[in-house]
Parts: C-alpha cells; sequence; structure tokens
C-alpha cells in the first residue's frame, strides 16, 4: 500500500491538469470572408482538433502540440500559411497564443484580346510552372502557380483571311489577388497591291485627283470602298471583286472594258492590276430632270402653290452622263404670261454637273432666287443649260426644261394680307415685352414658313390681364382664361374678323407653357422669354386652323397628319438664310423643333388664309356698331364657364347659322328676352379630361334694347348639341368684375376681378380714382351686365 501511495505521489508532482490546467489561443487570419482554414492540431494524450477559424481551447494538458496547416482555395486563388507545420510546447497553466496568418500563394491572368471580327476565337496558349491555359478570346485565369508563363499566339484563318497576333512571349504572374494582364493584338494579314490603267492618254499621268481612275473594292472584312489608281494599297488578303469606274479627262470619256474582275489578293507579294480603259468617242451629255421653285415647301411637280409677291428658290436638277467637274452656264426665262420678264443666270452645282443630283444637297443643283416681284399670277418659267453650246454636245433636246422649250406655268396665288395687332400683357405685375421695333422676332418666322406676302402689323395699348399667375403646366388655368380675356377684346374693339390678335406675355417662368391660341380664329397668346418667332408661328397655325402634328406628346393631334414623327416629307427651303430643310424635319404644328413646315400643313393654311374653309375667321362682323352686350366665356374640359356680361358699344356679332351654342338673356321669372345663337371655337393646346369635348371660347356682342335693359335677370348659355350642358349666371349684388376702359378714346383697356374689387362703396370708391389717375374707367358688372352707358 505505501509503495503505491509513493507512486501516486510522484505522478502528482508531473501534471495536475486540475491544478495547473492550461489553454491554446489559436488566431487565424488573411482568409476572405467564408473561406475555411484547415488547420489540425494533435497534441498530447492523444489530443486532436481540426480548426476552420480562430478558436480558444481551454483546458488542455500541457507539454508538445504540432499544429498542420493546409492551403485554402477560395475565389480562384490558393491561400497559403509559412510555415505550414510547427511544433509548439504549452507550460503548464499557461496560455499559448498562435497566430496563422494566411496569404495568396497564386496569381492570376487576364488575357485581352483585340482585333478580331466578332465571333471569331483567337488561339492563345499559356504554358509553364506545369500548367498549360488556352484563351479562345479576352478572359481571366485565375489560381495560376507565380512565375514565368511562355505565350504562343496561333495564326489564323477567318472567312479566307488570314489573321495574326502579337504579344510578349512571356508574361510573368505574381501571386496576387490584382491579375497580372497580358495583351494579344491580332491584325489581319495583308497583301499590297498596285493598280495600274492602260488605254488611257499618254502624258495624262500624273492625273489631277478629280479625273484619276478609281475602282471599287468589295472584298474581305466587308471593305466595300472606292480605291485610287497609282497608289500602293495594303488590303486584308482574300478574294476581292473590283468594279473600275469610268473616267474623264477633259470633256473625254474612257470606260473600262471589264465592268467586273475578281482577284485574290495573296501575302506578302506585291501584286499588280491592271486596268484597260477605251475611250467613249461621244461628247458628254447634259440633262435637266426636273425643275422646282419653292417658296418654303415644294412637290417635284410644283403642285403646291407659290404666293405672289414673295421670293422663290429655282433649283434645276440637271444631271451629267459621267463624272465632271464642268459648271456650264445655265439661264432660266421667267414669264408673265406670254411675255418675258427677266432672265437669270444660275449658280451652277458646287463640284460640277454631278451624275446625280440631289435633292436634300442644295450645291448638287443649278439655283436662283427670283425675287419677289417676278412672282406673278401667270408665271412661266423656262430653263436651258450651256445656251451657248460650249460642250458640243450631240444631243441638245434635253437641255431644255420643260422638253421642247416652252415655258411652263408654276400656278402662283394671291393671299390677303397677314394683319396682326400685338397686344402687350400686363398679368401678374409683369408686361410683356412687345414694342413696335420688336414686331419682327415675332414675324420672322412667319414670314418664311406660311403661305405670308404682305404684312401689316401694329401694337395695341396694353391691356392689363385678370387672369391667375401664368402656370408652366397651366393648372390653374391661367393662360385659357388670359386667351378668353384676349378674345372678347378682339370683339370689343370691333377688330376686322381676319385681324390676328397675338397676346405677348411675360410668365414668372422659363421652362414650360409658352402659348396658347384659338384654332381658326385669330386670337393667340404667346411669351416674350425665348424663340418668339417660332412660338408665334406655331400659334398662328393654330389661328390658320391647324391642330397638331404628331411629335413631342402635343395634345389635341391631327389624326390625319401623313408622316409619322410630324415629318415635314419633302426637302423644305428657308428664304431668310437660304437653307434647305431636310424632309425629317418636324412639322411647326408639332412640339419638336427645329421645325419646319410640311405641304399637309402648307397647303391647308393657305386655303384657310385664301378664305375657303368655313371657318369663324372667314365669317364677316357686322357693319352695325351699337349698344350691345358682351357676353363671354368658355368651355373647360366640358363645363360651361359664362364671366360677368358688359353693356358696350361695339360691332353687334351676327347670329351663326351652325350654332354650337345659344345665349339666352331672361328675366325675372324665367321668360325668355333674346335668344342668340353662336358658334364657339376651339382651343389649341389645352388637354381636355378624358371623355370631355374640346376646350372653346366665345364672346359675342348682343344687341341691347330698353326692353332687355329693365327686365334682364339671368343669362343662361346652353349646348345646342347637349341641351343639358347648360348655365346660368344670376345678377348678383355685388360686382364679380370689372373693365377698364380708356377715358379718352373708350378702348378696352383691361379687367379686374376678384379680389382685386368689392362691393364696398368705400372700395369701388377707392378703384375707380386709382384707375381714373391712369385714364381710364372703371365699369362695374353685376353679372349680367354692367352700370351705366360705356363710352365709346
Ligand atoms: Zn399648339
Amino acid at each position: 500500500m505505501f509503495v503505491g501511495v509513493m507512486v501516486a505521489c510522484h505522478e502528482r508532482s508531473l501534471i495536475d491538469p486540475d491544478l495547473f490546467p492550461a489553454a491554446l489561443a489559436i488566431n487565424i487570419e488573411g482568409l476572405p470572408n467564408g473561406a475555411d482554414a484547415d488547420v489540425r492540431i494533435s497534441g498530447p494524450s492523444g489530443f486532436s482538433r481540426t480548426l476552420t477559424s480562430s478558436d480558444f481551447i481551454a483546458p488542455v494538458v500541457s507539454g508538445r502540440y504540432s499544429l498542420r496547416i493546409g492551403d485554402v482555395r477560395s475565389g480562384g486563388f490558393t491561400y497559403a500559411a509559412s510555415p505550414a507545420q510547427i511544433d509548439i510546447t504549452v507550460q503548464p497553466g499557461d496560455t499559448l497564443r498562435y497566430r496563422v496568418r494566411f496569404e495568396v500563394a497564386t496569381g492570376a491572368l487576364a488575357v485581352q484580346i483585340s482585333g478580331l471580327p466578332g465571333g471569331v476565337p483567337a488561339s492563345v496558349r499559356i504554358n509553364g510552372n506545369g500548367l498549360s491555359r488556352v484563351a479562345n478570346g479576352s478572359v481571366i485565369f485565375g489560381d495560376l502557380p507565380p512565375g514565368a508563363y511562355t505565350v504562343t499566339v496561333d495564326s489564323l484563318n477567318a472567312g479566307g483571311t488570314a489573321f495574326k497576333g502579337t504579344s510578349p512571349a512571356q508574361v510573368t504572374v505574381t501571386a496576387s489577388l490584382i491579375p497580372s494582364s497580358l495583351a494579344v493584338a491580332y491584325s489581319n494579314v495583308q497583301g499590297v497591291v498596285l493598280f495600274s490603267a492602260t488605254g488611257l492618254p499618254a502624258g495624262t499621268t500624273p492625273l489631277p485627283i478629280e479625273s484619276r481612275p478609281v475602282a471599287r473594292m468589295q472584298g474581305p472584312l466587308q471593305v466595300d470602298r472606292l480605291v485610287g489608281f497609282g497608289e500602293l494599297l495594303a488590303l486584308p488578303v482574300g478574294n476581292y471583286t473590283i468594279s473600275p469606274q469610268p473616267v474623264t479627262i477633259g470633256t473625254r470619256l474612257f470606260t473600262p472594258t471589264a465592268r467586273s474582275l475578281t482577284r485574290t489578293i495573296n501575302s506578302p507579294v506585291r501584286d499588280t492590276i491592271a486596268i484597260a480603259f477605251q475611250e467613249v468617242t461621244t461628247p458628254i451629255n447634259l440633262t435637266i430632270d426636273n425643275v422646282v421653285v419653292t417658296q418654303a415647301v415644294q412637290r417635284a411637280d410644283n403642285g403646291i402653290p407659290l404666293v405672289i409677291g414673295r421670293d422663290a428658290l429655282l433649283r434645276a436638277f440637271v444631271r451629267a452622263d459621267r463624272r465632271t467637274t464642268l459648271r456650264p452656264l445655265a439661264r432660266a426665262r421667267i414669264y408673265d404670261g406670254t411675255t418675258a420678264i427677266a432672265t437669270l443666270l444660275l449658280t451652277p452645282p458646287d463640284s460640277g454637273v454631278p451624275t446625280v443630283p440631289v435633292d436634300a444637297a442644295l450645291g448638287t443643283t443649278y439655283r436662283t432666287r427670283i425675287p419677289a416681284e417676278l412672282v406673278r399670277a401667270q408665271l412661266r418659267v423656262s430653263v436651258e443649260v450651256d445656251p451657248d453650246s460650249t460642250l458640243g454636245e450631240s444631243q441638245r433636246s434635253d437641255n431644255f426644261w420643260p422638253t421642247g422649250g416652252q415655258p411652263r406655268p408654276i400656278t402662283a396665288t394671291t393671299v390677303p394680307t397677314f394683319a396682326v395687332r400685338f397686344v402687350p400683357i400686363s398679368l401678374n405685375g409683369a408686361m410683356g415685352d412687345i414694342t413696335a421695333a420688336a414686331q419682327e422676332r415675332y414675324l420672322a418666322v412667319a414670314r418664311t414658313l406660311w403661305p405670308i406676302a404682305q404684312v401689316t402689323s401694329d401694337v395695341r395699348a396694353a391691356f392689363t390681364s385678370a387672369a391667375p399667375a401664368l402656370h408652366p403646366t397651366d393648372a390653374n388655368g391661367g393662360w385659357n382664361t388670359l386667351l378668353n380675356e384676349l378674345r372678347a377684346l378682339k370683339t370689343l374693339d370691333g377688330a376686322p374678323a381676319t385681324t390676328h390678335y397675338y397676346g405677348v406675355v411675360h410668365p414668372s417662368y422659363a421652362e414650360g407653357m409658352f402659348g396658347l391660341a384659338l384654332v381658326g380664329t385669330p386670337v393667340a397668346v404667346g411669351w416674350d422669354r425665348r424663340d418668339v418667332g417660332t412660338i408665334a408661328a406655331h400659334e398662328w397655325g393654330h389661328n390658320f386652323g391647324r391642330t397638331h402634328a404628331p411629335c413631342g406628346d402635343a395634345p389635341n393631334v391631327d389624326g390625319n397628319y401623313p408622316h409619322i414623327g410630324a415629318a415635314i416629307g419633302l426637302v423644305g427651303w428657308n428664304s431668310a438664310n437660304d437653307a434647305l430643310q431636310p424632309a425629317n424635319t418636324p412639322d411647326i404644328m408639332s412640339y419638336c423643333t427645329p421645325a419646319w413646315v410640311s405641304e399637309y400643313s402648307y397647303t391647308r393654311a393657305l386655303t384657310f388664309r385664301q378664305g375657303t374653309i368655313a371657318g369663324t375667321s372667314a365669317r364677316p362682323v357686322t357693319a352695325v356698331t351699337g349698344d350691345g352686350l358682351l357676353v363671354w366665356g368658355r368651355v373647360v374640359s366640358g363645363r360651361l364657364i359664362v364671366e360677368p356680361a358688359f353693356r358696350v358699344t361695339a360691332p353687334i356679332t351676327t347670329p351663326s347659322a351652325t350654332p354650337t351654342h345659344v345665349v339666352e338673356l331672361m328675366g325675372a321669372t324665367g321668360q325668355v328676352l333674346v335668344r342668340f345663337p353662336f358658334e364657339a371655337e376651339r382651343v389649341s393646346d389645352e388637354s381636355p379630361r378624358r371623355g370631355a369635348t374640346s376646350d372653346l371660347q366665345f364672346a359675342v356682342v348682343i344687341p341691347w334694347s330698353t326692353t332687355v335693359d329693365s327686365a334682364i335677370a339671368s343669362i343662361r348659355v346652353q349646348d345646342t348639341r347637349s341641351p343639358l350642358v347648360s348655365v346660368v349666371r344670376r345678377r348678383a349684388a355685388n360686382s364679380p368684375m370689372a373693365l377698364l376702359q380708356d377715358m379718352r378714346t373708350g378702348a378696352a383697356r383691361g379687367f379686374i376681378r376678384g379680389t382685386d374689387i368689392t362691393s364696398s362703396a368705400h372700395n369701388t370708391a377707392q378703384q375707380e380714382s386709382k384707375y381714373r389717375t391712369r385714364g381710364l374707367r372703371v365699369l362695374w358688372s353685376d353679372g349680367v351686365r354692367s352700370q351705366g352707358t360705356p363710352d365709346h
């Protein structure tokens, strides 16, 4: 027993984990997130543990431990720790801390391949360090042992063309997460070819550039180009079709004996291709294919009438039967009926008479401007090229237009004077910028683009609007209200029906709605901020009866507009800068810019201006000026609004035979005193609520009488097409609105309403006094009429 005790005591003195526990703290670093380590730990008493991440192991017995650290593969790279194996001793009672630090042990190689046609695989081999990789395109190879690799780029053949590639012979990959790079550039293998010509006159080489023979080359790699003779050409190897072109030297024409031949171009042999030419002994021939006379837009058959008394562009489409730099004379004769009134020399095509004159390129045609005074009702035109026969053409009959040389009538028509009265609008404390000197800025575009010849314009006395401040999307109806006021103003002024009232405003914003017009009635408003000429031309287009062409999300689009994207469809001409307008230019009646005018818009505007479309502008105003009642208002998204009426002295409106609405002046018991049918007018740019008809406006002067004067109590306006749609305005105790009148002339000078006026006698007197100092009389309306007798 004693011995046994001694042994027990001896053993206890060596190790006692319970009395002296030890611990292992293994910290693993340097691996990407999510990558597991492989750290195997073995130790005394059969201890064995595998760690995938940092760990604290306790208690362990003290003694010698061995760590074996395996490589880790993650994300295309190998990570290794150094050393990969270590033995460590843990003392009793101690905590051994050991840091396993991984580092990336392999690298990557980014191979960038360029110069091959799409779909053609590359062939790049990379060898070394016991590995072999093949790149068929740009690629990144990962997990490569560091070191030098040899690069082999194989030549290849694609569609009959050889390609060879260049790259460094060696590339070194380092252990890094950032790839080393290898650029491989392929290029097609080229052959060198020289063209030569036989059969051309001796001593003519070197030829001037424009007379040098050329051939069209079509071959591999989409080669399709004109090449000049006498120059060394490097071209991709492969099969070619060669189409030599005729050569003109002076007026002598040489044509190749073979129109087309095929050849294979090889490398690296320098090839010579000789083309035989022979002279065509007939002299050059010019032909006038067509003559077009345009003022803004024209068809090839001159079917769009000219406007008498306005500049026109004459273009003669003359073609040569061969390439030439000759620019012979051409002249046009202008007739008034049978009387020749002018001979005009044409500007020849810029680079010689072309083989194909191009409609869209002014410089490829003969042209001249026909001054306005020569554009007359009986306009007739003839054109002759090389009238003095300097070219010795054997065929002369095609030098005339029209064939036979008898002058051809070009339809020219009279349009009424375009009369504009600009109205400076004061609104929300800002005045529209329109002065006598500024008028031309507003008129300039319309002059060039619409069927307009004579223009008269003036600037009316300013008009104070009672409309709400203008909003970029007209959310508050300010534009609509303003237009309605201007419509009423035109009625009050008794201006001729064909006079365009154009109100100019200065909104507080710089982007957003810039104009509004009546369709088919010459009343519009536009801003003064920018593009004022283009905007005025657009709004006047509405006045000419046009709705929108389909571009730029314009509302109220004309479904009959013939070209997609509102394209004008024909080449236009701007007389202001003598520039052609491409056929894909959007129409002025669209919301897209820069704009020009289409045949569709131009001819309809012309018909409208000439008064053959039944429209309000064609409706006469009676000459009778007398006592009347101004009844005005509008339809907004199907809702009728009748503004307060005013007793005025103005031309009495003629009742409509094709009414859309009827006004009834009614007595206290609802008896109808006067019934007055009228036709409301469409608004251009407003977008009515879904299901509602177009927005409309009206302003009419109804005859006044003593009977009406003593009995009127309300005004009813009713839609004749849907009689349930009606609105009644009753006589009010206060004054919802007032008309400002010039004390001296009686002319209307503005409206005031809402918070600006009140029924209180004090404020009324204050208002009257305020405006009196400005020479204005305030005419109060109780809704159905104004008080007192209007001056005029
Ligand atoms: Zn518009």
